[in-house]
């Protein structure tokens, strides 16, 4: 039986990712990854860790604290705010953390590698997102080769949600029975809950479940009393 390793950042999409590798490859297959990259909210590492709590998956943190060394970023660097706004020399908004997803791959194929696993899996998408050149499906093709020659070892890296809308990807966590799953899960770039609804990650989250017409677990958590 194969297994899987699906790259967990605590976001919706990755979220929505370990169910689906947990339906494609089934329960006691799949096992998780989360990088802690010094990443300004700290509550996506927690969020991270209810996830796979409650999927019930084996769960590796692993540190990279190289990004927040280089700055320049609205991530990894307090000085800088989320904007909605994008790099006039670039074209890129200002949370693109350059590298980051090449580096979390390849440590997590490194950390494959070692489990005898040949499947990583990650939530990246180039639909309806940010633009971040790491996450489109040239990149992962690329990647993909590069880790199969760099370690000689026939990995797949799986992109579910690669050409998938917001929306898709609500309804796909709905199907695969994810959605209670998403109330655990972070999306602000502002780090803050409840979310603040008004940043680039907030407003295409809402989105994807307004088109699809039912709420967002997240934001019906913080209705209640
Ligand atoms: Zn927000």
């Amino acid at each position: 039986m194969e297994s899987a390793l699906v790259v967990l950042s605590g976001g919706q999409d990755s979220t929505t990712c370990l169910y689906w590798a947990l339906k494609r490859f089934g329960a006691g297959h799949v096992e998780a990854v989360t990088f802690d990259y010094s990443q300004r909210h700290r509550i996506e590492l927690d969020c991270a860790v209810r996830v796979a709590a409650r999927a019930d998956v084996l769960h590796t943190v692993l540190p990279i604290n190289t990004f927040a060394a280089l700055g320049g970023n609205a991530l990894t660097d307090a000085n800088i705010a989320v904007q909605d706004s994008t790099d006039a020399q670039t074209g890129l908004p200002n949370t693109f953390v350059p590298g980051r997803n090449l580096i979390f791959l390849t440590f997590a194929a490194a950390l494959a590698y070692s489990r005898g696993i040949r499947h990583l899996v990650t939530g990246v998408a180039q639909t309806d997102y940010s633009g971040y050149p790491d996450c489109r499906q040239a990149t992962l093709q690329a990647l993909e080769q590069t880790l199969r020659l760099g370690m000689e070892y026939a990995l797949t890296i799986h992109t579910p949600l690669m050409f998938q809308s917001k929306a898709d990807t609500v309804r796909l966590a709905r199907d695969l029975g994810a959605l209670p799953a998403l109330v655990d899960t972070h999306t602000c770039y502002n780090g803050i809950q409840p979310p603040c609804g008004e940043c680039p990650a907030c407003i295409l989250r809402a989105k994807g479940f307004a088109e699809v017409g039912i709420p967002d677990p997240l934001v019906e958590r913080f209705r209640k009393p």
